[in-house]
């Protein structure tokens, strides 16, 4: 593509009718030949990104990988992380929050987390996203449909303005399903899972799930909040299929 031309749309119903039945592995292939360079997957170093890490390094490995550090991760997510990044000799890029640490506490208190997540995760997770998206074509992530309510429908490639399409190659799987792959190539689990973390984010807004309870009914429990704000805050495309 030469400077100044506008890349390529991508029919994104003829797309989903194609990857219907695709493995998410064909998936992957599938975005980085219609979209390379400019592919990212997002990791929290939850289990279905850490999947898609793995799958990546034979599918796709310039494919970037983004770790949002929101400074309030348990101390097993950052071990994890790291071994996960020294096994897969994974590049990491990581994104800070927009304000230093410091000015956060003054602003803020370090408690925002209990007054106003949104405002938190808006700081801490949502903005430095957020600036970093612009150059990016495909937002690679690890979302599935049997995670939460408000996660039924997603389907497995999204159109967003600005020529921002979200992949979900693991949409269709279940967390069994992750589990098992992970089993399969010897891919140890984050250390939280066994002591009952279903759902793991930051430490303040995270506890384990009881019998009984679905898997992200552990994030940002006895609130409203279900969701951070990450996989919200952008605008569809156009229906009529224009560009704005
Ligand atoms: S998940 Fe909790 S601690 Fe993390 S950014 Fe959001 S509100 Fe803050």
């Amino acid at each position: 593509m030469s400077a100044g031309t506008q890349p390529a749309r991508v029919d994104v119903e003829a797309a989903n009718r194609n990857l219907a039945d695709a493995t998410p592995e064909a998936i992957l292939a599938w975005t980085w030949r219609e979209f390379q360079p400019n592919v990212i997957l997002t990791c929290s170093f939850q289990h279905d990104g850490v999947v898609l890490a793995h799958m990546l390094r034979e599918i796709a490995p310039d494919v970037r990988v983004v770790f949002i550090n929101t400074g309030f991760h348990f101390a097993e997510t950052l071990a994890y992380r790291d071994e996960i990044r020294r096994r897969f000799g994974i590049a990491l890029v990581e994104l800070d929050p927009i304000m230093p640490r410091g000015e956060f506490a003054t602003l803020h208190g370090l408690d925002l987390y209990a007054r106003d997540p949104d405002l938190c995760c808006h700081i801490n997770k949502v903005e430095p996203l957020k600036r970093y998206l612009p150059g990016v074509r495909a937002w690679i992530n690890g979302r599935r449909r049997d995670q939460a309510d408000s996660r039924q429908s997603i389907r497995i490639i999204e159109a967003f303005q600005n020529d921002l399409y979200k992949v979900n190659p693991l949409a269709s799987w279940t967390a069994r399903e992750t589990f098992y792959y992970m089993d399969r190539h010897g891919i140890p689990t984050h250390p939280l899972f066994d002591k009952g973390y279903a759902s793991i984010g930051c430490a303040p807004c995270t506890r384990p799930v009881v019998p009984g309870e679905s898997e992200r009914d552990g994030r940002w429990a006895g609130s409203n909040k279900v969701e951070c704000g990450l996989h919200t805050f952008l605008e569809a495309a156009p229906a009529d299929g224009s560009r704005r």
